[in-house]
């Protein structure tokens, strides 16, 4: 297929490597000056865009998506595919979809999750809102760079899909973290709550498979001194996705409200910024109730 690339950072440019070395034929626009193995580099994202059958952004948030879309839109030929691969507000996903809808092309957002391992990897997840017919366009280039796409309903819904996943994903480390170092005062050793929580009621992502205490169940970020992983800064940003998107919905979300708050405070008042999201554990441990 011919694809065109914009944004090819940490998750991008893998990702674009991954269609180049699967045989197709890539053209690349990053604002930075990059080189990737099989990708051809443009001068433009609309010159990126011309001529693709599927144009896929990887972009660091809503307002640039809008304005790459702006550039990109008008170059795309109508029934071509523009397959959003960021992490945006709902919002920014549903307006740039309407725009690529009314120039008639197909629009997907297609937020992953899977880090820079998956990308490199090809083994990212994506959740995917939009028409159906464009996901099935998209699907072998989903099958290149991944594992699993779940068609999740119209479009925005895979931005949705994404920031509910990371809101509960947040607010569950936080509480095992919160736990352990409970455990901790209270003299109970941490192999032991592991052994407990992994295989009773409190089980989760969190504590099963990305146990926050070093030392104990698989390995995990913590074993190498909290390095990321998946950052505090990048769990803030999707937490705070999320909270705007429950203030637009009306949605009552107070424990997603709490975790958004605590990360905010480790990543730009403490010692988070940088550091993986399951850090908060050594937090814990250093305080008190004040
Ligand atoms: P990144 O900052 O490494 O990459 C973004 C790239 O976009 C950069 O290379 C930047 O130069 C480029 N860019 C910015 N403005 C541009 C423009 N106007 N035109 C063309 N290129 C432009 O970020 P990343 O880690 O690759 O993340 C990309 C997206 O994926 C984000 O939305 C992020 O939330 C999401 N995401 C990241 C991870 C992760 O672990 N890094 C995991 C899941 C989702």
């Amino acid at each position: 297929m011919k694809i065109g690339f914009i944004g090819l950072g940490n998750m991008g440019a893998p990702m674009a490597a991954n269609l180049a070395k699967a045989g197709h034929e890539v053209t690349g626009f990053d604002t930075a000056q990059v080189d990737i193995p099989g990708v051809s580099m443009a001068a433009s994202a609309a010159e990126a865009a011309t001529g693709a059958e599927v144009v896929i952004t990887m972009l660091p948030n809503g307002e640039i998506l809008r304005k790459v879309a702006a550039e990109i839109i008008p170059a795309m030929a109508p029934g071509a595919v523009f397959l959003d691969c960021s992490t945006v507000d709902v919002d920014s996903a549903r307006a740039v979809a309407a725009e690529a809808q009314a120039a008639g092309l197909s629009a997907l957002d297609a937020p992953v999750s899977g880090g820079v391992g998956g990308a490199e990897a090809g083994t990212l997840t994506f959740m995917v809102g939009g028409d159906a017919a464009g996901f099935e366009t998209a699907k072998p280039l989903f099958e290149t760079m991944g594992r699993k796409a779940v068609h999740c309903g119209p479009s925005g819904n895979g931005q949705a899909a994404k920031i509910c996943n990371n809101m509960i994903l947040g607010a569950t480390m936080i509480v095992t973290c919160e736990a352990f170092a409970l455990a901790d005062k209270l003299g109970l050793d941490r192999q032991a709550m592991f052994d407990v929580v992994s295989t009773s009621s409190g089980q989760s992502w969190s504590m099963n498979t990305y146990c926050p205490a070093p030392g104990v169940g698989p390995t995990s970020p913590a074993d190498n001194a909290y390095q990321p992983g998946f950052a505090a800064d990048l769990m803030l940003k999707d937490l705070r996705l999320a909270m705007q998107a429950a203030e637009t919905a009306d949605a009552d979300t107070p424990i997603g409200q709490a975790a958004c708050t605590l990360y905010a405070r480790f990543v730009e008042d403490e010692d988070g910024a940088g550091r993986d999201f399951s850090a908060m554990l050594p937090r814990f441990e250093r305080r008190g109730r004040t």
